[in-house]
């Protein structure tokens, strides 16, 4: 449960085991609290989001120091069932009347670019992390009917982004599923989000990062020409910068009102054989609440999610996990036709939304070089890569060109 009125929000970011805690090289060693002296970044969190910060700085040159206060990515990073889509929770239609255009469509575009971006650095660093791009498939339901996706449809396409509409006949045919339409678009993909994390890390370590575990963070404070952050057992630790990716948990400088944490469920098969061709190489969400997704991995696996509730604590009951995941094979039996049995993994998490579904990605209020990438949302690993895009060159003094769609709101 979490303590949200301390200094430092701590949650228990899972229930039950991730199918991905179990797969090799899911995280790395982390070093102990020794002789560490100032550095150019502090990157607390080794979670994806700090993975990646710490992949960028070190690439850069930077000397780089990863602090957890848990186990590295061993927060809510592997809970994730990782379909990492460049479609935000809020489509773009409604985001376009929720914040104007052309923040909107610049969110929308820079999701796209991030995708890509990411897929990019796997394959150019070599991180074994079973990557593979995928269309996505987004099934009308009782959020948005089949007019609604056509004007999603046709307002993606007006600023380029590739999306064609399925009529119900086109959607059967094509994919055997029955609902009103859906929209099928590109430039999304899956991967194992663990062994991403920790080949991410391993990289950034390769090049002189170094990672601290365990070291909580419980104030911070900025001084001439850098930062000082106070660890739990009371040592300060200096640098020129500071980047917070600490997730769902935050520090209560990094409060903000735009957010609220809710509940999540998700599952993974044992391998299945005989499954559709289609649902290999395919990842599916609704529109609808609660929604259903799923997506499978190279070995038959059909990792699904979703049953959100709207309270923070939900995620932590037992007997609430085994009746979710109860409901999500059976509604994944009812729309594909493909009955999982009894799932191989079952887990919940808390999982964190803002309402115009954008991540918090800038500067600390109050502060110059103490920066923050909040991943929320159901895309959070594609807003990590625009954090840490957005972050890096605040620290390298340049300027995004989407850096206020994501500012403190
Ligand atoms: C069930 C579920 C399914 C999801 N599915 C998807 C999906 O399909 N696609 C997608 O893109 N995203 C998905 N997400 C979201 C995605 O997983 C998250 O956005 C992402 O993992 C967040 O990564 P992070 O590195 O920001 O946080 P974390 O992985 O939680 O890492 C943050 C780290 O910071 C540490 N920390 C916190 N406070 C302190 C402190 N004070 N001092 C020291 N250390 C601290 C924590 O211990 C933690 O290890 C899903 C999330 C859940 C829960």
């Amino acid at each position: 449960m979490a303590d949200r009125d301390a200094d430092t929000v701590k949650d228990d970011l899972r229930t039950g085991t991730p199918f991905w805690v179990k797969t090799p090289h899911s995280t790395v060693t982390p070093e102990r609290m020794a002789g560490v002296g100032h550095v150019d970044v502090i990157v607390v969190g080794a979670g994806i989001s700090g993975a990646l910060m710490a992949e960028a700085l070190s690439r850069a040159g930077r000397s780089v120091l990863i602090l957890d206060r848990r186990p590295p990515v061993r927060g809510s990073t592997p809970a994730s069932t990782a379909m990492i889509q460049h479609e935000i929770d809020v489509p773009l239609t409604r985001l376009q009347k929720q914040i104007g255009p052309k923040k909107a469509n610049a969110a929308w575009l820079r999701s796209v670019k991030a995708t890509n971006d990411l897929v990019e650095l796997v394959r150019t660093l070599r991180i074994d992390c079973s990557m593979e791009r995928k269309p996505a498939l987004y099934l009308a339901g009782n959020q948005m009917g089949k007019r609604a996706l056509l004007a999603e449809a046709e307002a993606r396409v007006k600023i380029g982004i590739a999306a064609e509409y399925l009529t119900r006949a086109a959607l059967k045919d094509r994919y055997g599923m029955d609902r009103q339409a859906a929209i099928l678009s590109q430039d999304s993909a899956s991967g194992n989000p663990a062994q991403l994390t920790a080949g991410l890390l391993t990289c950034a370590m390769t090049r002189g990062a170094r990672l601290i575990s365990p070291v909580e963070i419980t104030d911070l404070a900025e001084l001439p020409g850098g930062i000082a952050l106070a660890t739990r057992q009371g040592e300060v630790l200096t640098a020129d910068h500071a980047v917070f990716c600490t997730g769902y948990e935050h520090l209560r400088q990094m409060q903000s009102p735009s957010h609220s944490v809710t509940s999540t469920w998700a599952l993974a098969s044992r391998p299945m054989k005989n499954l559709p061709d289609w649902m290999g190489n395919t990842i599916v969400w609704e529109a609808a609440e609660p929604y259903l997704y799923f997506r499978t991995d190279a070995a038959g696996r059909v990792i699904a999610g979703g049953e959100d509730e709207d309270a923070a604590n939900t995620n932590a009951d037992p007997a609430r996990l085994a009746r979710k995941a109860r409901i999500i094979a059976e509604k994944l039996r009812e729309l594909t036709g493909v009955d999982i049995g009894k799932p191989a993994y079952t887990w919940s998490a808390p999982f964190s939304v803002t309402k115009d579904g954008l991540p918090i990605i800038d500067t600390v209020p109050g502060y110059s070089r103490i920066h923050t990438i909040m991943g929320f949302g159901g895309n959070g690993i594609t807003f990590s890569v625009i954090g840490t895009q957005i972050i890096a060159a605040k620290i390298a003094g340049r300027a995004d060109p989407d850096e206020t769609v994501f500012g403190f709101r």
